[in-house]
This record gives C-alpha cells, sequence and structure tokens, in this order.
C-alpha cells in the first residue's frame, strides 16, 4: 500500500514528488517511459516569474495571462500562480537548474509572446531539460521510488474515493492492481493525437484524461488546443518563441511581414495560416541577430534547422508553419489541486487549473508545473496522512476488467492496420478541428471518428508477446486518442462563438 501514487515523471510530477516527500511516506513515481524521457524535456523558451519589480509587476504578470487567456482563466488561479512564481524560481534556483545570466549575473529573462514585459527565465534553449533534469536529480538524492515502464489502465474508486490504480507493467505484460491512499495524476496533455502536426511526442494521448472520464471526474475546456505558430514546415519540431522574442520577423516569400509577431499565439499562429491558405510560404527570420547571439541563446533553433530543414538559420529564413502545441482542457481541479474524485489530484497539462483559458501564455506552462505541482504535494501528503488504510479492496472488478479488455484485444483480427489509422486521426483533426474550424466539418469528423471506434474490433496486434510490447501499448494509446478526439469535438460542437484558440466559422 502506497501513501501517495504519482502518475506521470514530468515537471509536474517530479516536483509534486519532492513537495511530498518525508522518508516515512511510502511514495512512488510511476510512468510509461523513464522520467527525463518526458515531453517537459522539450520545453524551450522559458518559465514566467516577476524577478525585477523595477520594470515588471505580478499585477502585470497576472493581466497578461488574463488577457492571452481571453478572459477565461480562474482570477484568483491565475493569482495563486503568479503571485508563487518568484519563489519557484528561487527553489529551482537553489536545487541548481542551470538558469542563463544578464551581464550583472543576475537569472537573464527574455520576452516571450503576449508578455508585457521580459518574464522568462531560461538555460539557453534547454529550458524544460534542465528543469527536469536537476529534479530528477533531487529525487535521486532524496531515494524516491521510481516505477518506470508501467502503462497507467485505470483507477479503482469507490464511494467517490480513489482507492487503487489498474496498470500495465510493460516488461512483463502483467496486469496489477496498485493499492493507494491518494493518487497525483501528471500524466501530460493530448497534443500527440495530432500526430504529424504536432510539436508534441506521440506520448502524449491524455492517457489520464481517459481514466478520469471512466471514473466520471469531471473533464473540461477540451475544444481549447493552442496551435504555435513556428513549427518546422518538414518536421514540426518547434522554433521557440524566443526567436521572436528576440527579435524574429515572421515574412512571407515576397518578404512582406503580416503580423506583430509578439502577439498572443493563437492571434499570431492564425495570421500564418490564412497566409498559408493564400498559397503565400511563410517564413521566420532570425538572420539579423547574428551568429554570436544565436550561438549563446538559441543553439537548439540552429541545429533543429540545420538538422529537420537543411538551412542555417545565421544566413537562411526558416520555413514555418502553425502545429498543434499545447491543450488547455483536462481533468478540472480545485485550487488544492484536488478533481471530483476525492484522494484524486491532477496537476500539469492533464489538469484544467483554469490558469491559461482559452489560449495559454508562453512560459507559464513550466511555471504551472512547478507552483501546482508543490501545492499538489503537499495536498495529497495532507489526504493521505488523515486516511485509513483500506484493507477491503484485494481484488477489484476493474483489474478483472481490464485483464478481460486486454485478453479481448489479443483476439482483435488486425485486418486494419492501426498505424495508418493513426495518421488519418491526426490528419482529420488538423483538417476539421484544427485552426479554423466549422460546424459542418465537426460534425463530419465526429462521425468519422465513431466509425473508426466500431472497426477498432478489426484493427489490433501484429505482435502477441506479452513482455515488452510496444505494439500492444501504441494500439492502447490509439484507443485513448479516439476517446479523447470525441471529447474535443463534442465540446468545440457545444461552444458556438469563437474565442481564444476556439476559432469557429459559419
Ligand atoms: C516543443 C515544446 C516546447 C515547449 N516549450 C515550453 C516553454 O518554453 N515554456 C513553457 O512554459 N512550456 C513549454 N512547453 C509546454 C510544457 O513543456 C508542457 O506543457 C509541460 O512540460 C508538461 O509537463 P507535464 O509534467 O504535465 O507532462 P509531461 O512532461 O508530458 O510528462 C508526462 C508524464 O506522464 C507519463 N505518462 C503519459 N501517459 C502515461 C500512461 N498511460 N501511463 C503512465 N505514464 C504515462 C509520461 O511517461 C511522462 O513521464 C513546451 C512544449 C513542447 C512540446
Amino acid at each position: 500500500m502506497y501513501d501517495i501514487i504519482i502518475i506521470g515523471g514530468g515537471g509536474a510530477g517530479l516536483s509534486a514528488a519532492l513537495s511530498a516527500f518525508q522518508k516515512d511516506i511510502k511514495i512512488g513515481v510511476l510512468s510509461q517511459n523513464y522520467p527525463t524521457k518526458s515531453q517537459t524535456s522539450m520545453a524551450q523558451g522559458g518559465i514566467n516569474a516577476v524577478l525585477n519589480t523595477d520594470q515588471d509587476s505580478i499585477e502585470l504578470h497576472i493581466q497578461d495571462t488574463l488577457k492571452a487567456s481571453s478572459n477565461l482563466a480562474s482570477k484568483e488561479m491565475v493569482e495563486l500562480m503568479c503571485k508563487n512564481a518568484p519563489n519557484a524560481i528561487e527553489w529551482l534556483n537553489s536545487i541548481g537548474v542551470p538558469f542563463s545570466r544578464d551581464e550583472h549575473g543576475n537569472i537573464a529573462q527574455r520576452k516571450l509572446g503576449g508578455a508585457s514585459q521580459k518574464r522568462a527565465c531560461y538555460a539557453q534553449d534547454y529550458t524544460g531539460l534542465k528543469i527536469l533534469h536537476t529534479l530528477h536529480d533531487q529525487c535521486l538524492k532524496e531515494n524516491i521510488e521510481f516505477l518506470s515502464d508501467q502503462f497507467l489502465l485505470n483507477f479503482v474508486v469507490q464511494k467517490d474515493q480513489i482507492k487503487a490504480i489498474i496498470t500495465l507493467d510493460i516488461k512483463s505484460g502483467e496486469i496489477t492492481q496498485i493499492d493507494t491512499k491518494s493518487v497525483i495524476l501528471a500524466t501530460g496533455g493530448y497534443g500527440g493525437i495530432f500526430y504529424d502536426y504536432t510539436t508534441n511526442d506521440y506520448i502524449s494521448t491524455g492517457d489520464g484524461i481517459v481514466a478520469a472520464l471512466k471514473n466520471r471526474a469531471v473533464i473540461e475546456d477540451m475544444e481549447f488546443i493552442q496551435f504555435h505558430p513556428t513549427a518546422l514546415k518538414k518536421s514540426k519540431a518547434l522554433i521557440s518563441e524566443s526567436a521572436r522574442g528576440a527579435g524574429g520577423k515572421l515574412v512571407n516569400q515576397k518578404g512582406e511581414r503580416f503580423v506583430d509577431e509578439l502577439k498572443p499565439r493563437d492571434e499570431v499562429a492564425r495570421a500564418v495560416f490564412e497566409q498559408i491558405q493564400n498559397s503565400n510560404e511563410v517564413f521566420l527570420d532570425i538572420t539579423h541577430l547574428g551568429e554570436k547571439y544565436i550561438d549563446e541563446n538559441l543553439p537548439q533553433e540552429r541545429k533543429l534547422s540545420i538538422l529537420y530543414e537543411n538551412i542555417d538559420p545565421v544566413k537562411d529564413l526558416i520555413p514555418i508553419t502553425p502545429a498543434v502545441h499545447y491543450t488547455m482542457g483536462g481533468v478540472a481541479v480545485d485550487s488544492n489541486m484536488q478533481t471530483s474524485i476525492k484522494g484524486l489530484f491532477a496537476i500539469g497539462e492533464v489538469a484544467c487549473s483554469k490558469v491559461h483559458g482559452a489560449n495559454r501564455l508562453g512560459g507559464n506552462s513550466l511555471l504551472e508545473l512547478v507552483v501546482f505541482g508543490k501545492i499538489a504535494g503537499k495536498k495529497a501528503l495532507e489526504f493521505s496522512k488523515n486516511t485509513l488504510h483500506d484493507n477491503s479492496i484485494s481484488k477489484s472488478k476493474e483489474l478483472q476488467n481490464e485483464q478481460d479488455r486486454i485478453e479481448k484485444i489479443y483476439n482483435y483480427k488486425n485486418e486494419i492496420n492501426f498505424y495508418r489509422q493513426r495518421e488519418k486521426l491526426g490528419e482529420l483533426l488538423y483538417k476539421k478541428c484544427g485552426i479554423i474550424r466549422k460546424k459542418e466539418n465537426l460534425q463530419e469528423a465526429l462521425s468519422t471518428i465513431k466509425e473508426m471506434k466500431r472497426n477498432l474490433p478489426l484493427m489490433g496486434l501484429g505482435d502477441k508477446s506479452k513482455k515488452y510490447n510496444q505494439n500492444l501499448i501504441e494500439f492502447l494509446k490509439f484507443i485513448n486518442s479516439l476517446e479523447v478526439s470525441e471529447l474535443i469535438i463534442k465540446s468545440a460542437l457545444n461552444r458556438d462563438k469563437s474565442v481564444g484558440a476556439h476559432f469557429i466559422i459559419n
């Protein structure tokens, strides 16, 4: 029996683990991949906090966040996040995150889109990687237990309270029940379901949301999906907003600028998309920043451009396109990060904590992970200390149901290749539920998704082995992607008016 199980080893999960840690408390961090491979490692641009009150103020950070959110964020939650931001940076700095420095030795800050001041603290353009690795080192130092290669299948909830989780052990193929007094869900977002049209890893298929949904937790704002204006044209690898923050210009093939590059992401992404719809090509121009600046501040952007587009941004224009980048919807939480299921907390991109509303401000996700991760750790600890050990659960019906479900999947026909369907789903979502939406397109997409769901028994596995069966994991993630897609489209159909990242025309 665990006191706290944290599902997800990204920035959110590891921040929560460190905050909940006490020598006499049994904590396990469980994840599909090894924690250092989590998507947090891909974050480039920075993490927001007001550090210099001469030019900036917490009130401005709050106002920028609310404005970017189209005023759909909760003022109370935004205040909670922004007021705790300076402490979060101080803490990260104290545990060894190697932030870049300015000429006075202070933590350097840069301006990202939608921000009125230079507010994003960064470690070159490897900010997420450095934060994640530092958190991981600290967890190792505290001997926090890692349960890697474990895939979340479901929760066991009795009388509205979490009792256990059901996981598939990827190494052995066994399906097991892990009893716990509380759970912190930190499985990341669902941008990966857009497959070829996203900056995200395919691991981000909203698995935590699906488990929460199976147990009737409240899920909110699924229609709000943020497109980043500057992904590389071919690979969709991200070119960070810090490139525009430093003065990068967006131009079409005629050399014309067509938008204020530092507007919030939803507006810039739509402007780029419209150019492409009008048969223009769009480029990011950072040549004027010079090689020294680029190598010092944007080394990853240069490497990615050379690797994936075969161009060097020191002298060439970078071909770009908008791509899905961040998902604002998720499992609804209150200011204690408590979901509608007792003992189940949610943090990071899997949660809908109402700090991003209809459009997230760049640099606020990493901040949310740390600030809300720390709150969730403390609250889960409190909850577990006040919860008695329950030895009545033994083997639950959910365990049996999941064992039966996986057994059935092994017997599916494998007549339709689901990998092809996964690509088709990404394309369908991009075209019918993308930057600009239409009701009839959404309805068409919904019926295609329902058909894909009906066809699942005709899909299935080529590899029938039990141990390390990645074919099975990918299929389970595809099933979850279909559930999440249905949720997104139903939520989009319920919102008639355009707001933020949800832009709908007749
Ligand atoms: C390219 C890129 C650049 C970005 N840059 C920035 C930036 O500069 N600033 C900023 O604020 N934000 C940025 N973001 C957003 C930010 O990085 C993410 O929102 C954030 O890192 C998500 O963290 P997380 O801890 O919630 O989830 P993740 O880091 O995605 O971790 C999820 C964890 O859950 C586990 N998991 C998933 N499914 C399962 C399952 N079924 N069973 C068990 N475990 C599972 C995974 O193994 C992983 O450990 C960027 C995002 C991308 C993609």
